[in-house]
């Protein structure tokens, strides 16, 4: 294992208790430049893409908050990513409240910095629009494949007749613009009800591999897995996760909300199935504080946020040891794992 004593390492809850502090991602040092990052924890505090109930701007702050719970070691995996890549949180990005094509642009351009330091951006939303400027940045030289937890496809095409750039159109227009290889694209726990029944047509004609919920509770996590690892194969991939796939019960704090969804425990098995893919960059997005009194939509989100960060950490491991293996062939002895 490479030397790791000069990686930043959060906070410890162990000398300042876990409630104590100033709050960023997972309790990292918080810096003003990605340089010599492997992982750059970043915020989009908007929700101009929003259709109805706005709040995911409030995002990045309530899951900064709540990623202080978290402790540094994945209790499955035993994944220590402090110990084997370059983690910090690297701020907010610049957004622009009242105009959506401004913050698109500035978006883009917080994440191009991330990308081109060589740092993979795991991104706290903010509605799910902001994935299509990610994408812009991190699929600029070649398009990406994606796991997409949600209950919606995300690829209707416009909104009131005219806007084409809503939380509903990313990856409708993130296929079109060359940055999405849809054939290399999974969305899981689709549904809810539609505008009109040929509402996802066109995500399928595109070649997407949709997975209702109600496929995905006939198969169970497992085979979705493994569907998910075949639909992706060995190329590029970004995760996308919308906490809206989650049923309501785990995550009532987001403004779109359908009930039927999975829980979290399957969510979180779903994530660790997805150790060894070639990960690029992911996103946890559309958490809504003023719809979570409780607080527990954050804590899910910055659950959820550890759960990826912890298998993009590896991914990072494996390139470094040239044993970047998907499809579950890494030999294991370098994934990561921390020696007990
Ligand atoms: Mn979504
Ligand atoms: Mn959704």
């Amino acid at each position: 294992m490479a030397q790791t004593s000069a990686f930043p390492k959060p906070q410890s809850g162990l000398v300042v208790p876990r409630f104590g502090g100033i709050a960023t991602f997972m309790r990292l040092p918080l810096l003003d430049d990605p340089a010599g990052l492997d992982i750059a924890l970043l915020g989009v505090p908007w929700d101009g893409g929003t259709t109805n109930r706005a709040g995911a701007r409030h995002g990045p702050r309530a899951l900064r908050d709540a990623s202080c719970l978290m402790r540094y070691v994945h209790h499955v995996s035993r994944i220590s990513p402090y110990d084997i890549a370059r983690i910090g949180d690297v701020g907010d990005s610049s957004v622009n409240p009242i105009d959506l094509m401004d913050t698109l642009k500035r978006v883009q351009k917080f994440v191009a910095r991330v990308h081109a330091a060589g740092a993979i951006p795991l991104t706290a939303g903010g509605d799910h629009l902001i994935s299509l400027p990610i994408m812009r940045a991190v699929a600029k030289d070649r398009p990406v494949g994606m796991v997409h937890f949600d209950a919606h496809t995300d690829t209707w095409d416009r909104y009131f007749g005219e806007c084409k750039y809503t939380h509903g159109t990313p990856f409708r227009r993130a296929i079109e613009e060359g940055l999405l290889d849809p054939k290399r694209t999974i969305q899981i726990g689709i549904r809810g009800s539609l505008y009109g029944e040929a509402d996802n047509d066109w995500g399928e004609q595109q070649g997407i591999r949709i997975v209702t919920i109600e496929e995905f509770y006939k198969l169970g996590v497992d085979k979705v897995i493994k569907e998910a690892r075949r639909v992706v194969g060995d190329g590029p991939t970004y995760v996308s996760f919308d906490v809206d796939g989650l049923d309501p019960v785990y995550a009532p704090g987001t403004g779109t909300p359908e009930i039927g969804g999975y829980s979290t425990h399957e969510a979180q098995a779903m994530i660790r199935g997805l150790q060894g893919l070639d990960l690029v960059g992911a996103d946890v997005v559309e958490v809504a504080p003023p719809f979570d009194p409780s607080g527990n939509t954050a804590v899910v989100g910055a659950t959820m946020m550890f759960e990826i960060l912890c298998i993009l950490a590896d991914a990072v491991a494996r390139r470094r040891e040239g044993n970047m293996k998907p499809n579950g062939k890494g030999n294991g002895k370098s994934n990561g794992k921390r020696k007990r």
